[in-house]
């Protein structure tokens, strides 16, 4: 964060406020992870703050200190709209455009209070009085321990907001894996360490807390996965029917679309998943090199997100939506078999 932002964002903290986390729809640890922590930080520093996610999260998350404080939109419309009326100041967290909050959209377009985006998505919309933007950091946060120091309160930094950054940190980075993935990345995660996260124990409780029928569900998601070589191209669908023979809860096809990227030689991953509540097919792509899966999915699925990891929705079905992907994949067959 530069010294500039970090001074706007001193003076607006400098009087206890009512204060809104908004994350994006369908939270995942990093948005979970920086929407709590920064949620204990201004606890801490006397605020009165209320992270509300736009729906609901996956179980894995829920052992995060302070998740039974995460007002839910879907299940407490009214609550949280009243507090998002009465709000001097709103964070959204992880996303870089109103867009990515599903129905709260509408409520927080006409809100006066100012907003503070912090994000590592490219192309940061322009609704923010404060705006801390930066896709080459590895997740929001590590954004986040960024802008804690630079509000010099990096010291003060408790065992849970050092679990909260540390498991959004390793969820996304794959484990430290991903390319943006940076020695200061590594430094960060260390000191969080210091500070009392427990590394080992939250990657059990984020990796290791399987049920039967998530994994027989990934049995039956590999065994429909489609390789076109042709293309360096896996793609996977996942039907309703299929998803509720297997149980299906929130987060389990979490990390699926990855299991493409370990063929050798395949360059895109992609999983198409049907959501009949939603009347969509939710799509996940992940690119390895520099095929923009961010571009991919603006283009054809009305989504986004990173250039290796991006998604985006259909309203088609699911036959239609896999013959339009599969018939987009010749324009790009040069970028991909680079
Ligand atoms: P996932 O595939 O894990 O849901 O998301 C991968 C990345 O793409 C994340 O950074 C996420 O924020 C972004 N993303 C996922 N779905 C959408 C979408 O529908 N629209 C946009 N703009 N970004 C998305
Ligand atoms: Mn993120």
């Amino acid at each position: 964060m530069n010294s500039a932002d970090a001074r706007a964002l001193n003076t607006l903290l400098s009087t206890p406020k009512k204060i809104a986390i908004v994350p994006h729809k369908n939270p995942d640890g990093d948005a979970i992870g920086a929407g709590l922590a920064l949620y204990h930080y201004l606890v801490m520093k006397g605020h009165n703050p209320v992270v509300i996610s736009p729906n609901d999260y996956p179980e894995f998350l829920k052992w995060m200190p302070g998740t039974e404080a995460v007002m839910n939109f879907e299940k407490q419309e009214e609550e949280a709209t009243a507090f998002l009326k009465t709000a001097a100041v709103v964070f959204t967290i992880d996303f870089n455009d109103l867009s990515r909050v599903g129905k709260m959209q509408e409520i927080l377009q006409e809100l006066q209070a100012p907003f503070v985006m912090i994000d590592h998505h490219q192309s940061p919309a322009d609704y923010a009085r404060i705006r801390y933007s930066d896709p080459t950091m590895s997740s929001t946060c590590e954004m986040i321990f960024h802008t804690v120091e630079a509000l010099g309160g990096k010291d003060e930094i408790t065992p849970q907001i050092a679990d909260c950054l540390y498991a959004g940190i390793l969820t996304d980075t794959g484990s430290f894996k991903y390319a943006s993935t940076s020695s200061l990345t590594h430094r960060v995660a260390a000191f969080l360490i210091e500070k009392g996260a427990r590394n080992s124990e939250i990657h059990r409780l984020i990796f290791d807390t399987n049920t039967p029928g998530r994994l027989h569900l990934l049995g039956c998601a590999l065994n429909n996965m489609v390789i076109l070589p042709e293309y360096s191209t896996a793609y996977i669908t996942l039907s309703q029917d299929e998803l509720d023979r297997h149980q299906f809860k929130k987060g389990d096809t979490e990390g699926f679309v990855n299991y493409g990227l370990t063929l050798a030689g395949i360059r895109l991953a992609v999983i198409f998943i049907e959501n009949k509540d939603e009347g969509i097919i939710k799509i996940s792509l992940r690119s390895e090199g520099d095929f923009s899966v961010n571009e991919f999915a603006r283009a054809y699925f009305n989504g986004g997100g990173h250039t290796n990891a991006a998604g985006g929705k259909s309203e088609q079905s699911m036959e239609d939506t896999v013959a339009y992907f599969r018939s987009l994949l010749p324009k790009h067959q040069k970028e991909l078999n680079k």
